[in-house]
């Protein structure tokens, strides 16, 4: 069935009396809505119908009132130990062909999808990646693991360092405080005592912004803790990204300098 348009019959009337009804309606709602700020604040709907219906013009050109810009999200950066390019490094190895790459990679990975979770953009760098030259972030972390050799029962554990180049000792200090008391309380692993040269003059932190607080990590030994960094990875990225965000929200991590073999 067609209808008749062009008849000014009463039913016709009425129709458009019912849309021109729904249209007032939806033009006070809307109104109504955009009258809400992201704040929470409403304004003009205390003075009635009249005011709801004036021009917002009034409160648009406060200069008291923030302008809703999204702020960007903080940078931490994840270096991925003996991630290279071209070059073919893997660090540590296992007889049976497992790497320190495999392990750094896997543990950096879980640990930059926790972080990016948490609201920041997170950063997988290679060892000598080239945005290290002059690198800001609020931090950076250098995840590598330890020896394969059978070095005894002694060869266990994990190991946080900062560069002692570091422009901010205070900064990066804490950053190790932090990740030390998260990683040892999230994972249940022992510190194992003995910073190597390897660690304190690492390269890579001598090329970032002297403001970006730098720690690296030495996740376990691949010999004796293999079974946990193969098989709990998500675990331990997990302490590593508790240990970053202690630091960048400043909790407390009152431990003696890290730094000390
Ligand atoms: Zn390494």
């Amino acid at each position: 069935m067609i209808m008749d348009m062009n008849t000014n019959s009463p039913t016709r009337v009425k129709i458009m009396r019912s849309l021109l009804t729904i249209s007032v309606t939806a033009a006070i709602l809307a109104t109504i809505f955009t009258l809400f700020t992201p704040l929470g604040i409403t304004y003009g709907l205390t003075g009635g119908v009249g005011e709801i219906f004036s021009p917002p013009s009034a409160f648009e050109a406060d200069p008291f009132l923030p302008t809703p810009t999204p702020s960007p999200r903080p940078t931490i950066g994840i270096v991925v130990g003996h991630w290279g390019y071209p070059d073919d490094d893997v660090g540590a190895t296992c007889p049976d062909g497992l790497t320190e790459l495999n392990v750094n990679l896997d543990i950096a990975t879980r640990t930059q999808a926790i972080l990016q979770q948490e609201g920041f953009n997170v950063d997988l760098l290679r060892e000598y990646d080239e945005r290290l030259e002059g690198y800001k972030a609020v931090a950076l972390v250098s995840i590598h693991a330890d020896s394969c050799l059978p070095l005894g029962n002694e060869a266990s554990g994990f190991k946080v360092a900062y560069a002692l180049a570091t422009a901010r000792p205070d900064k990066a200090n804490r950053l190790v405080s932090c990740i030390y008391s998260r990683y040892s309380e999230t994972t249940g692993m022992p510190f194992h005592a003995g910073i190597t040269p390897d660690m304190t003059s690492y390269h890579g932190f001598e090329e970032i912004h002297s403001e970006t607080a730098a720690a690296i990590i030495e996740t376990g030994f691949l010999f004796n803790d293999r079974q946990i960094l193969t098989q709990q990875p998500d675990l331990l990225a997990l302490g590593i990204a508790n240990g970053v965000l202690c630091y960048i929200r400043n909790e407390d991590a009152s431990l003696p300098d890290t730094n000390q073999p």
